[in-house]
Order: structure tokens, then C-alpha cells, then sequence
């Protein structure tokens, strides 16, 4: 037999028998070094042991590793190999490999968002000051105060979306540093800032009008109270209860007071619908922590013409 009939002699001369399984896939992020010791530390002391070799090196051929296959020989004893020195083993153990395909794609992932986020948080560490002393970008926020290094950090703080590299690119280009960018780059950058500005204002303005109508809204009328002629516009109406027999409405209303009132029943109103209702109070309750009157037995009222 040649050896290359016979490659399992190489671990038998490991002092270990085959027949050999695999076990295990390990994920070394050998990166994590360069830019987070402790993380590094801490990986190094959960990583799976093995009672041939160590960590970075494939006990078969040598070669530097990330990617660690832990074998099994029939004895119990194990070991790390490379995904090429799997195949020399045993090419049946490829089914076996394969299965830890998802496990080794999630590693690679992580350990490359890891990386970016890292990257950029360290750029932005290097240009604090220099951010610091830049208006935000939106005038809202820069307004009160907060600087092009909040903005930075705002728009950086989640690596999956994948946009730090961008925003890495206005950066630079706000630095200077970056000249050298093509124009459908920068184009596509301003675009980024204006979608983001649109949104942060549109979030903002959101809040602004659920935090005035929280303030605003005071519970109306004792309970059990009768009323007449409330004139009430309809902010949304939602479905409740429906079934075959019927269907409940939650109408929201406001007065002119901004006042909410709510009003179960039968009939759907549409937002920006004027009513004048009479009818009875039925509870006094909060939703969010907005005051809301609730109103039952309500009537529609026809307002005479003047
Ligand atoms: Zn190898």
C-alpha cells in the first residue's frame, strides 16, 4: 500500500487509532487579539480541550488554523485537524463536516461583525475630539447641544445593518481624509444622512404629538354623568370583536381640548370624522398614562344650521 492509500498512519503515529470520528467544530478568533484582549483571554480559557496538540495548529500537517475540527480516535482521545486534513483522514467524514457548516458560517459571521464594530468604534475613539467639536448633523439635535460624534455613534451602533462603512465614509470625508471618494459615493452618502435625518424627524415629531396628547388629555364629566352636544373628532377606529353576529369598533376621539374619549360600538368612524354625541360616561381610565374618558349609550345629534 502507498501512503496516500493508507493516510490514517500519520494519526496512528499520533500514538492514536482510528477508526476516527468527528466530533466537534470550534471557531478560532485568532483577530480578537489585535483589538479586545480580554475577549481574546476569556476565549482561550472556554475553548474546548483536546488531549493532542493545542489551539491555532492542525495536529495532522502543522499549518496555521481558524477553523478547528476535533477528531476522535477509538481509544478517546482527541485532537484538532483543519478541514483539509479531515478529508485525509477519512473522506467519509465530509457528510459529518458538512453538518457543522451552520455552526462555522454563525462563527465567521459574529467574529466579522465583531470586527467591524470594533473597527469603527476605534476610528471613532482616534477622532473624538475632533467629532466633538462638529455640530450634529441634524438640526434638531445639534439645537440642543449634541455633536457629530453623537451622530456617529448613533448611526454606528448596530454593525449587522451593515452601515458603518458608509458612515465611516462621511466621517472621513467630514475630516478630510478622504478627498479621494468618488462622486456617486459621496452621492450616496448625502442620501444616507438626508433618509436618516427624515427619520429621526418624523420619530421625533411622533413622540412630540404623543407626548403633548398625554399631557393634554384630562378625564371629562363624573362617572355615570350624562352629557349632550360633545362634539368629538375621531382620531382612529379600530376592530375589537368580530364575529358572525357582530362587530365592535374602538373609536378614539378627541375634543377640542385634545380630551380623549373612547366609545365602543357597532360603527366604524374614519380619522378626521367630526361627531356630536350625546350620552352617558361610563369609566374613567388611562391608557400610555393618557387620561381617557369612556363613553357608552352615545347618540349621534344633528347640529341645527344657524
Ligand atoms: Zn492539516
Amino acid at each position: 500500500m502507498t501512503k496516500q492509500e493508507n493516510p490514517t498512519y500519520k494519526f496512528d503515529s499520533l500514538g492514536t487509532k482510528g477508526p476516527y470520528r468527528l466530533v466537534d467544530y470550534w471557531y478560532f478568533n485568532r483577530s480578537l487579539q489585535s483589538y479586545n484582549v480580554e475577549g481574546y483571554n476569556h476565549m482561550m480559557r472556554t475553548a474546548p480541550k483536546v488531549d493532542i496538540g493545542g489551539i491555532g495548529s492542525c495536529s495532522y500537517c502543522g499549518t496555521p488554523i481558524i477553523h478547528h475540527y476535533i477528531v476522535v480516535d477509538s481509544t478517546g482521545k482527541s485532537f484538532f485537524t483543519g478541514c483539509e486534513c479531515v478529508l485525509k483522514i477519512n473522506h467519509g467524514l465530509k457528510k459529518d463536516m458538512e453538518s457543522f457548516k451552520p455552526k462555522r458560517d454563525k462563527a465567521v459571521r459574529e467574529a466579522s461583525l465583531m470586527k467591524r464594530n470594533a473597527n469603527y468604534n476605534n476610528f471613532l475613539k482616534e477622532n473624538e475630539d475632533y467629532y466633538r467639536s462638529l455640530p450634529h448633523d441634524n438640526d434638531y439635535f445639534a439645537k440642543r447641544g449634541k455633536s457629530f460624534f453623537d451622530y456617529l455613534v448613533y448611526c454606528g451602533k448596530d454593525a449587522s445593518k451593515n452601515t458603518q462603512h458608509k458612515f465611516m465614509g462621511i466621517a472621513k470625508e467630514k475630516l478630510n481624509m478622504n478627498p479621494s471618494l468618488y462622486a456617486s459615493e459621496v452621492e450616496r452618502f448625502k442620501n444616507l444622512i438626508e433618509g436618516y435625518n427624515k427619520e429621526v424627524a418624523e420619530q421625533e415629531a411622533e413622540r412630540k404629538r404623543r407626548e403633548e396628547s398625554r399631557l393634554a388629555s384630562k378625564h371629562k364629566f363624573e362617572v355615570g354623568a350624562k352629557f349632550e352636544g360633545l362634539e368629538l373628532t375621531c382620531e382612529f377606529s379600530t376592530c375589537t370583536t368580530s364575529n358572525w353576529a357582530y362587530t365592535t369598533y374602538l373609536n378614539s376621539f378627541i375634543d377640542k381640548d385634545k380630551n380623549c374619549f373612547v366609545w365602543f360600538t357597532n360603527k366604524k368612524y374614519s380619522r378626521g370624522e367630526i361627531v356630536t354625541l350625546k350620552g352617558t360616561v361610563k369609566s374613567h381610565t388611562y391608557y400610555q398614562d393618557r387620561a381617557q374618558t369612556i363613553i357608552t349609550r352615545c347618540k349621534e345629534i344633528e347640529i341645527e344650521a344657524a
